[in-house]
């Protein structure tokens, strides 16, 4: 019982007890009410840094190069490690999609505010960076939409997917129930919630989820963010505070798509205004008159928050094009890597599981007709 006692955070030079920080994070939110007609409203605090910091980083990045420097290379770093601790909490959040949303507004407002009036921007070219943006909007709106789950019911006389448990799957599934009490999780999904029960039935190869008591098709994952288990589950997307499943995929990659397009050509023209004569990858890291003034220093500022958030965005697009050419879910190549079962192709950057792989072409066959009802695709998740 001593050494009990004598085990507080604040004396031994111990880690917070897990979930503290959280508590404090949740007192703060508890604490956060606006008066309002109808009683105090709560305000979800996740959506006040990006709309109050943001802005005020950027403006004090922007009054020296050096400062620039600090508070352009810490932003990455205060994110990163918000990820890791909502990841740890497996709770969804509308933090980093009120972030994206909000830089991605808060970038064009300086490029019409800053750029613009300097009078080297043609009118087509801010209409056709307009365009961009609002194509990249309609994608990520539909990415935000059903990503393909499937429904919860505990109920067993349930056509499809849900009459395909029998007795007998029942019956071992609960024999799983203790597995999975020790199961630690990997990303978002917990060891041991299932496993596949080889149950070969009619060619499909199903398992069990505890969670959301049905049999789940071939490729479907649980993920434990959204609570739900997901068709063709590729991975839950913080930015888009939602699961990439079967439904959105299309939509994440055409949203990622354009972002990169839109955002490419943001910084094309801002750099042709502040550091005219030239090339944009020159001007990026050579740029003596970019600090002369507050405006170009801002937008010069805004131009390598754009570029880090652009360079971040295209490695994630990198390895979508990569996993989608070799036909392999993000959560696939993670329980092949922690099974030891895939190969590790081009460094690493994509794990063949070799399960699904039909050749290139065929695999982005499969992924475009991936929204397309299920008779009409092929069979290749029936394996
Ligand atoms: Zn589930
Ligand atoms: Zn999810």
């Amino acid at each position: 019982m001593k050494e009990e006692r004598g085990e507080q955070p604040w004396l031994t030079c111990r880690s917070l007890p897990p979930g503290a920080l959280e508590r404090i994070a949740d007192t703060v939110a508890d604490r956060c009410r606006v008066p309002w007609f109808a009683g105090a409203v709560k305000i979800n605090v996740s959506l006040v840094p990006p709309m109050v910091l943001l802005p005020v980083f950027l403006h004090i990045a922007a009054l020296h190069f050096l400062l620039g420097l600090v508070v352009l290379t810490s932003l990455p770093a205060v994110v990163l490690w918000y990820y890791y601790l909502t990841h740890r909490r497996k709770e969804r959040t509308l933090f980093f999609l009120s972030l994206g949303l909000f830089s991605l507004g808060y970038m064009y407002y300086v490029f019409l505010q800053e750029v613009v009036p300097r009078g080297h921007v043609g009118y087509s070219q801010v209409v056709l960076l307009t365009c961009g943006l609002i194509l990249m909007l309609v994608a990520l709106s539909r990415a935000k939409k059903d990503p393909g789950y499937l429904p919860i019911s505990t109920s067993v006389d349930k056509p499809s997917q849900q009459a395909f448990p029998s007795k007998s799957v029942r019956g071992s599934s609960n024999g799983l129930h203790g597995a999975a009490a020790g199961g630690h999780s990997v990303n978002g999904e917990t060891k041991g919630y299932s496993r596949v029960l080889a149950e070969e039935r009619e060619g499909v190869k199903m398992d069990w989820c505890v969670k959301c008591q049905l049999v789940r098709p071939a490729r479907a994952g649980h993920c434990r963010l959204c609570g739900r288990c997901v068709r063709r589950l590729d991975h839950h997307c913080v930015w888009i505070n939602s699961c990439v499943g079967e439904q959105n995929h299309q939509a994440f990659i055409l949203a990622l798509f354009f972002f990169m397009l839109t955002s490419l050509y943001g910084i094309m023209l801002t750099l042709d205004t502040i550091c005219r004569g030239r090339t944009p990858f020159t001007a990026l890291f050579y740029c003596p008159g970019a600090y002369s003034d507050y405006s170009s220093a801002l937008s010069f500022t805004c131009v390598w928050y754009c570029a880090i958030v652009t360079a971040g965005m295209g490695y994630i697009l990198l390895i979508q094009l990569l996993n989608i050419s070799y036909n392999v879910t993000e959560r696939e190549a993670r329980l092949a890597l922690r099974d030891n079962a895939g190969r590790r192709l081009l460094g690493g950057l994509v794990i063949d599981t070799g399960q699904y792989n039909r050749g290139f072409l065929c695999n982005w066959g499969h992924f475009l007709s991936l929204g397309s009802p299920p008779q009409q695709r092929s069979a290749e998740d029936i394996v």
